[in-house]
């Protein structure tokens, strides 16, 4: 299914590996420290209840904003894990090659575009 070239490969690399320091740096100035793991375990937590209601009920736009770069960083760490397990380019919901333009606008795309739409109509993500 690899409908990619090394140099692609490459390129989406070492572009995934830019944005993930960009947010990871977002990250740790929001918490006003370092990268201190312990902090970035406690920003885990917030990544792991941002589903829930009692995220929303904290109403504050720095919460929001970090869930958003902890959303960010999670499709980033899962994208260059694909690329590690030479997966990568593949969509997540149907398997198919997602195509490159696609790839191009968005490095850290799950799906192709018909999956993300279908997903998009049927609400958010069923864990399993
Ligand atoms: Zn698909």
């Amino acid at each position: 299914m690899q409908h990619l070239t090394d140099d692609d490969i490459k390129q989406f690399d070492a572009q995934l590996r830019g944005q993930r320091e960009a947010v990871l740096a977002a990250i740790r100035q929001r918490l006003h420290q370092g990268g201190d793991p312990d902090q970035l375990a406690l920003a885990n937590h917030f990544a792991d209840v941002r589903e829930q209601a009692e995220a929303d009920l904290l109403g504050d736009t720095d919460i929001g904003q970090l869930q958003l770069e902890l959303a960010d960083l999670e499709a980033l760490d899962y994208a260059l894990g694909r690329i590690a397990g030479d997966a990568y380019g593949g969509c997540a919901g149907c398997g198919e090659p997602i195509a490159l333009p696609r790839l191009r606008a968005q490095p850290a795309a799950r799906m192709c575009l018909a999956c993300q739409e279908a997903l998009e109509k049927q609400g958010p993500p069923v864990p399993h």
